[in-house]
């Protein structure tokens, strides 16, 4: 199958208009760290101006009120849209809404869609996804949470920590073990929980590498929160229950691609930062540019943002093509690889700034710490270098007599056998 990236002219004129929106209305606004009610009205005409172009949660289906793109179209638009961190905050696409919004979709019952998909979508609510605990986290088999049944109701109780933008939330979708005695993977189930339901309590924003100071009520940050004998109606539960994993697993699929898009705009960014930087600062006789460790360093990072950028549009068109399920390696590949290229090319490019790149007077310092973290987010390096590793495994053989294919001495033996073949005419 051959692969094809091209865009229609129509897809060219909307990405031309993102950029714009993005350089000139999104990147200003990072330059001030605005409080969530303030940010919200200064947000609201801009996001409504998104609206107006008919690209807000372009992630999602039409059916569910988004303005749905393929993945394709989609990596192009979030590459652009995650030049700046606030960005997803104006279209739409920001997580953990925006996977939140996704599972609703897929599988929320009417009322589910109606009570929380709804306004969530709409930007009136929000939303965090609590599955991450203290004692497990990679390992989602280690889950402690309990949701236990009684009679018809569900009880919750344990601890989740990292949910993200949890104090902000309205409600949250919380993975729970639902059965201990089922296979490892059937255990669990994902259950809907208002903020403000009794026994559940925020316990904190967790002060991190990202933000050592949160500000409570933020969004962005990262929360511990306990649910004590937290008491659920059967609707309660999305989708079936021990479908929990299952259905997390779909939903993170297509979320790393975004991410990895994101990061890619992050990377351009730094690069773009790292570039001129390089043209006007002069030291020992010379612009930086002159420099061979700087241009190294230009061409390195020029050749691993086009390799990284290439990667994940290849996994865009397969999930496009063969579904997300069958494109698992190419999304566990671009996870680690575009993680390691945001990080050096930020890294370089605080490098050339020196001082001022080490100083809180650039992005680039937020922007490296950010970095940081996506390495360990939606599963660290080393699982998806392992899940890559054992899909690309899967169908090769050991050959049956432990001679390798490519064993030159044997290969030979077969060549010269062939070469002293008496010639037969057919
Ligand atoms: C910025 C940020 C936002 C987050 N947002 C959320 C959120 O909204 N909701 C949520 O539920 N969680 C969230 N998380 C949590 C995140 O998903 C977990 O931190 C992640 O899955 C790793 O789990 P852990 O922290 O328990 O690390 P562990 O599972 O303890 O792993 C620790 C380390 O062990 C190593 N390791 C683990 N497994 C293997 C292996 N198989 N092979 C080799 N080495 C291995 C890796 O080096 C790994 O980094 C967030 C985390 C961050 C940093």
């Amino acid at each position: 199958m051959s692969w094809d990236f091209s865009t229609d002219a129509d897809t060219d004129v909307e990405l031309a208009w993102i950029r714009d929106f993005i350089d000139t209305r999104a990147v200003p606004l990072e330059a001030i760290n605005l409080p969530t009610e303030e940010f919200q009205r200064v947000a609201a005409p801009l996001i409504a101006e998104v609206k107006a172009h008919g690209l807000w949660a372009a992630h999602l289906d039409p059916a569910h009120g988004g303005s749905g793109r393929g993945q394709l179209r989609l990596a192009l638009m979030n590459e652009i849209v995650g030049r700046s961190r606030i960005g997803p905050l104006l279209f739409g696409t920001n997580p953990p809404d925006s996977g939140n919004m996704e599972m609703l979709g897929a599988h929320g019952s009417l009322e589910q869609r109606e009570q929380y998909l709804k306004p969530l979508v709409a930007g009136t609510a929000r939303s965090a996804v609590a599955m991450t605990e203290p004692g497990a986290g990679s390992d989602p088999t280690l889950l402690t949470t309990s949701l236990e049944r009684v009679g018809d109701r569900w009880r919750l109780n344990g601890r989740k920590w990292f949910a993200s933008n949890a104090s902000v939330a309205d409600f949250f979708l919380v993975m729970g073990v639902s059965d201990p005695a089922a296979a490892p993977r059937e255990r669990a189930t994902i259950v809907i929980v208002d903020r403000d339901a009794p026994g559940v309590n925020v316990l904190r924003d967790i002060p991190s590498m990202e933000d050592p100071e949160p500000r409570a009520g933020q969004i962005e940050n990262h929360c511990e929160i306990e649910f004590t004998d937290v008491d659920l109606p059967a609707e309660a539960v999305l989708g079936d229950p021990g479908r929990g994993f299952a259905m997390m697993q779909e939903r993170l699929g297509p979320a790393r691609l975004h991410h990895c898009m994101r990061w890619i705009g992050q990377a351009q960014r730094a690069f773009d930062m790292l570039c001129e930087r390089v043209t006007y600062r002069e030291s020992h006789g010379s612009v930086l540019a002159e420099k061979q460790t700087i241009q190294n360093w230009i061409a390195d990072s020029a050749a691993e943002i086009a390799a990284a950028r290439l990667l994940t549009l290849h996994a865009a068109w397969r999930i496009d093509t063969v579904g997300a399920k069958d494109a698992r390696a190419d999304i566990a590949l671009i996870k680690f690889y575009d993680v390691k290229v945001l990080h050096d090319v930020i890294d370089r490019a605080v490098q050339v700034h020196g001082s001022l790149g080490f100083s809180a007077d650039l992005p680039l310092e937020s922007m490296y710490r950010r970095a940081r973290g996506a390495r360990i987010l939606d599963g660290p390096d080393e699982v998806h270098r392992q899940t890559a590793a054992r899909l690309l495994l899967r169908n090769v053989q050991p050959p049956a007599d432990g001679v390798p294919s490519e064993h030159l001495p044997t290969l030979r033996k077969t060549a010269l056998a062939m070469a002293t073949r008496p010639f037969e005419q057919s």
